[in-house]
C-alpha cells in the first residue's frame, strides 16, 4: 500500500492518512521547481522579459515500502520534473525530500554514494537509454563497477543472474549482443535488469512501456510487479497513461500544471474520478466495450486561449463547471477516507 499525504504550498495544508511514517520509503514535502523562460522577441518589447514557469509547485506525498504510487498527468504536469527532482538531478527551490528517513538533499558525497545505489531509474526511451557501442553485459554490469563490484567475473555472475531474472533468454548468447541486435521489449529487459543489479529499494519508472508495442506492454508490466514482489521493490510510476496505471499501481497522484489535484486508491480514483481533469483523462481511455459506463460520464473540456490567473485554480480556464469562486485556489479535501481532491465541486 502507498500513502499519499499532499500539501498545497500555498494553501500551507496538509493531509495525511494514518499511516505510520516509519512504513514510507519516500517522503516529499511541500517541493518547489519553477523554472524561468526567455520571452519572444516581440514579449521582450512589449516589457515581458521572463516568466516562469511553476514545473513543480507545492506538491507532497509519500511512498510505502514495497508499494508502486503511479503519478499521472499529461505533458506540462511535473510529474518527470518530481522525478528528476528526486534523483538528485536538479535541485529543488524548496521543499524536502527523505528516503528511508535521511534527507537526501543534504547527503555527503558518501551518503549520495549510498542513495544513487538504492534509487535507480527505467527511462522511456529503450533506444536511447542503452549505450549502443556496449555489449549487453558491460551495459548491466556498469553500475556494479562504479559501485565498487571490480572483480570482473563476480560481476558477469551477478549481471547474467539478473538477465535470466528479467527473462532474456538465452542468457549466454544476449549478454554478448549490442543493443540493436535486440527488440524493443528486449531492450527494456535490458534497462530493468540493469536497474536491478544493485538490488535498489526504489525504483523510478518514467513511461517504461510507452514507446513498447501494445503487444510487449503487458508482458514489460508483468514482469515489473513479478520483481516488485520477490525483491520488495518500491516502485514510482510516472505516466499519462491510466490504463497502464490501473494494471500497475496501488495508489495515485493525479498532477496538473504542477499540482496534485487528486489522488488515492487506484481503484476508487478510476472507478469514482471526482476531479474534472481526473474524469477526462480517464474519459480519454480508449475503451473496447462500447455500452461502459465510462463513456456515459464523458465530459468536454473547454479548449481556450484564455490566460490561466495562478493565484486559483489552476483547471479553471478549461473546466465545463468553473465557477467565480474557483478563480481562488481550492483546498486539498478528503472526500473519503484516503481519496483527495481539490475542487470546489466537493465541500
Ligand atoms: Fe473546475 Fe472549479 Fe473544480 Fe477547478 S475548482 S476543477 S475550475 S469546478
Amino acid at each position: 500500500m502507498v500513502v499519499i499525504k499532499m500539501a498545497m504550498l500555498d494553501a500551507g495544508s496538509t493531509q495525511s492518512t494514518d499511516s505510520k511514517d516509519g512504513d514510507n520509503l519516500l517522503e516529499v514535502d511541500r517541493l518547489r521547481k519553477w523554472f524561468r523562460v526567455k520571452r519572444s522577441i516581440i514579449e521582450i518589447l512589449q516589457g515581458r522579459q521572463v516568466s516562469v514557469v511553476k514545473a513543480v509547485d507545492g506538491v507532497s506525498f509519500s511512498i510505502r515500502r514495497g508499494s508502486t504510487l503511479v503519478l499521472a498527468g499529461e505533458s506540462g504536469s511535473g510529474k518527470s520534473t518530481i522525478a528528476r527532482l528526486i534523483l538528485r538531478a536538479i535541485e529543488p527551490d524548496e521543499g524536502s525530500i527523505r528516503f528511508a528517513g535521511r534527507d537526501i538533499l543534504s547527503l555527503d558525497k558518501k551518503g549520495l554514494m549510498w542513495f544513487r545505489r538504492n534509487v535507480q531509474m527505467i527511462h522511456q526511451d529503450p533506444y536511447s537509454s542503452l549505450n549502443p557501442r556496449m555489449r549487453i553485459i558491460s551495459i548491466v554490469g556498469e553500475p556494479l563497477e562504479v559501485h565498487g563490484i571490480k572483480d570482473r567475473k563476480e560481476r558477469d555472475e551477478i549481471v547474467l543472474k539478473a538477465l535470466e531474472e528479467v527473462r532474456l533468454e538465452p542468457v549466454d548468447e544476449i549478454a554478448y549482443r549490442y543493443p540493436h541486435m535486440l527488440s524493443g521489449g528486449q531492450r527494456q529487459r535490458v534497462a530493468i535488469a540493469r536497474a536491478l543489479v544493485l538490488k535498489p529499494m526504489l525504483i523510478v519508472a518514467d513511461e517504461p512501456v510507452s514507446m513498447l508495442d501494445l503487444s510487449v506492454r503487458a508482458e514489460i508490466l508483468e514482469l515489473m510487479q513479478n520483481l516488485k514482489v520477490k525483491h520488495n521493490i518500491t516502485y514510482m510510476y510516472i505516466t499519462h497513461d491510466l490504463s497502464t496505471a490501473r494494471y500497475f499501481g496501488d495508489r495515485i497522484a493525479i498532477l496538473y500544471k504542477g499540482r496534485i489535484v487528486e489522488s488515492g486508491d487506484i481503484d476508487d480514483v478510476i472507478n469514482e474520478p471526482l476531479h474534472p481533469y481526473t474524469q477526462a483523462l480517464i474519459d480519454a481511455i480508449p475503451e473496447p466495450d462500447p455500452s461502459s459506463r465510462l463513456r456515459d460520464k464523458s465530459i468536454r473540456i473547454r479548449f481556450t486561449m484564455d490566460v490561466y490567473d495562478e493565484s486559483g485554480c489552476r483547471f479553471y480556464a478549461r473546466c465545463p463547471y468553473a465557477m467565480d469562486k474557483c478563480k481562488y485556489e481550492p483546498m486539498m479535501l478528503e472526500v473519503k477516507r484516503g481519496h483527495y481532491v481539490s475542487c470546489f465541486l466537493y465541500k
